[in-house]
């Protein structure tokens, strides 16, 4: 049975890509099966061996992207690495109609949007133990060309800054040991309300 985190508010989680957002919140909902619900962005960006569309990302060609902007589609979007990435209306609805605690996978101009809406998140930060570690963890994926890594590590020191300012995040993780760093992301999602 799912047990629900006390505190059920959506859970933003950002920090540079390869980081490892993407593997701890998977361990999270493999180990509470049926309690979290992913935010599925749209993205211009195309698909890594496999992805699925509807389930990692809406894949969509620019165009359909900027036809939600403007008809004023999306809770939060934003420019990446070259691609434009963004969170719709309508997924946060789906996702919050399962009756599930909604978690968003979303870069530092993302978190700043979401802040400035009326949805009110839980924001956790996932940090590198460094950035050389950063870099091998983005290139051993393999999933990146050469100019994808360049652009990704020059975006990932804007969010290291970023993350510094004074109570942007309610938590910032080291994701040094997998182990360690998922013990501390869990311990925090399901926090009981007066701690
Ligand atoms: P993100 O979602 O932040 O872009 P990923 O979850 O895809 O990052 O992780 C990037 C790579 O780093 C993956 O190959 C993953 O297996 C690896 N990784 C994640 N966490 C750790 C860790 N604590 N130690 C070593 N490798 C890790
Ligand atoms: P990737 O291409 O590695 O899947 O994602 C690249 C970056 O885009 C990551 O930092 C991820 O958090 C961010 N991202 C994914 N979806 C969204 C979204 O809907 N909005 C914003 N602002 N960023 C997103």
């Amino acid at each position: 049975m799912a047990t629900l985190p006390p505190d059920n508010r959506p859970i933003v989680v950002s920090g540079p890509s390869g980081v490892g957002k993407g593997t701890l919140y998977n361990l999270l909902f493999q180990r509470h099966p049926e309690t979290f619900a992913l935010s599925v962005s749209h993205t211009t960006r195309s698909p890594r061996d496999g992805e699925q569309d509807g389930v990692h990302y809406h894949f969509v060609p620019m165009e359909h992207f900027e036809d939600l902007i403007s008809r004023d589609g999306f809770v939060e979007h934003a420019k990446f690495s070259g691609n434009r990435y963004g969170t719709s209306k309508m997924t946060i609805e789906e996702q919050t109609k399962k009756g599930r605690v909604v978690l968003l996978d979303i870069e530092m101009e993302g978190v700043k949007q979401i802040k400035q809406s009326d949805i009110a998140a839980r924001y956790i930060f996932i940090s590198p133990p460094s950035l050389e570690t950063l870099e091998s963890r983005l290139r051993g994926r393999g999933t990146e060309k050469e100019e994808s890594i360049v652009k990704r590590l020059a975006q990932a020191k804007n969010e290291l800054e970023y993350s510094k300012t004074p109570g942007v995040h309610d938590i910032v993780i080291v994701n040094d040991d997998l182990e360690k760093a998922y013990k501390e992301f869990e311990d925090f999602v399901y926090k009981p309300l007066d701690a």
